[in-house]
């Protein structure tokens, strides 16, 4: 992750105007609609159990480290294969091989669908994301935050909507590979290669999705909850209304400036995208060797996935001209 860095954040939206630019030219003859949506009832964040995605987070830990390719990386795969199968979820495995500073690399996204969702290459309504995968670091470095907190999170929120199968059937979870760059800061070419690959089979899909959520270190109380300021104007207001309510420990704030992460890619291809991520600028173990389980937190969590699906309980898509 992520520079704050605007040059790089305009770069990186150059690369999207090209991709977003190749698929209106194909475009004319197929006219992709985004899927309408309807809103999930309020009542799903009241079911949201912190200690759920918690104990998500401490056996994905326990895997250790987990960059692409690695065998942490395996484990975490299966364990959210067999997780969301039992939730009653489906996964497709969306894999690639990208060229990186360490050479090529196989990635391998994990996408997750109820039955009830269309069969793609239809998009669902809404996209909720994260990414699997820690840093390499010249020292074994777990990500409990940086990585594993989101995937805790989405996991419980898949066990929820699969009580409401009109709800489920309006999500995809897409589990990113490859969020962390293998130098030390994310730059156009180096980082997000899940989300890119992501957002490019996007581009391909006969009607789009209109509503993605990244979240991204949303698991320790002691820092600020950043969304992101490109975001529509109404996905950040009922944010902060949200937030309000369920009386974080730090505040969730429009953050200073645009931050590079998974949601990056798929604003560009026009998706509104809401992102939230702690404040890891003022992290002391951010891509340390603290970042360990006991910095996370199962109420920061709870808050967390009671933001998120309380959001999808309100938000509209917003109107596009
Ligand atoms: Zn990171």
């Amino acid at each position: 992750m992520k520079l704050r860095l605007l040059p790089i954040a305009l770069s990186i939206g150059a690369l999207g105007l090209v991709l977003s630019l190749g698929q209106c030219k194909k475009a004319e003859a197929t006219a992709p609609q985004r899927v309408p949506y309807l809103p999930i009832s309020a009542e799903h964040a009241d079911s949201f159990s912190g200690a759920n995605a918690h104990d998500h987070v401490a056996k994905i830990v326990a895997f250790g480290p987990r960059p692409p390719q690695s065998e942490g990386y395996e484990k975490t795969l299966k364990y959210l294969e067999s997780t969301l199968d039992s939730f009653g979820w489906k996964t497709t495995r969306q894999t690639f091989r990208a060229a990186t500073p360490d050479g090529p690399v196989d990635f391998t996204n994990l996408l997750a669908r109820h039955p009830s969702a269309p069969d793609r290459p239809n998009s669902t309504p809404v996209i909720i994301g994260g990414h699997i995968d820690s840093k390499k670091l010249s020292f074994p470095f777990v990500g409990a935050n940086d990585g594993g907190s989101s995937t805790g999170v989405m996991l419980e929120i898949a066990r929820i909507l699969s009580s409401d199968h009109p709800a489920a059937a309006q999500v995809e979870l897409a589990f990113f590979d490859g969020e962390e760059a293998f130098r030390p800061g994310i730059t156009p070419s180096d980082g997000l290669y899940g989300s890119k690959f992501f957002a490019h089979e996007l581009g391909t899909r006969p009607n789009w999705p209109a509503i993605g959520i990244v979240l991204d270190i949303v698991g320790d109380p002691d820092f600020r909850t950043f969304h992101n300021p490109e975001a529509p104007t109404s996905f950040g207001n009922l944010v902060d209304e949200i937030a309000g309510k369920l009386e974080f420990a730090k505040p969730v704030v429009k953050a200073p400036g645009p931050i590079i992460d998974d949601h990056v890619p798929l604003q560009n291809t026009g998706l509104p995208c809401l992102h939230l991520i702690g404040d890891f600028t003022t992290m002391d173990y951010w891509h340390q060797p603290g970042d360990t389980l006991d910095k996370i937190d199962p109420g920061m969590l709870e808050k967390v996935g009671k933001l998120t699906l309380r959001f999808l309980s309100e938000v509209q898509p917003p109107s596009e001209n």
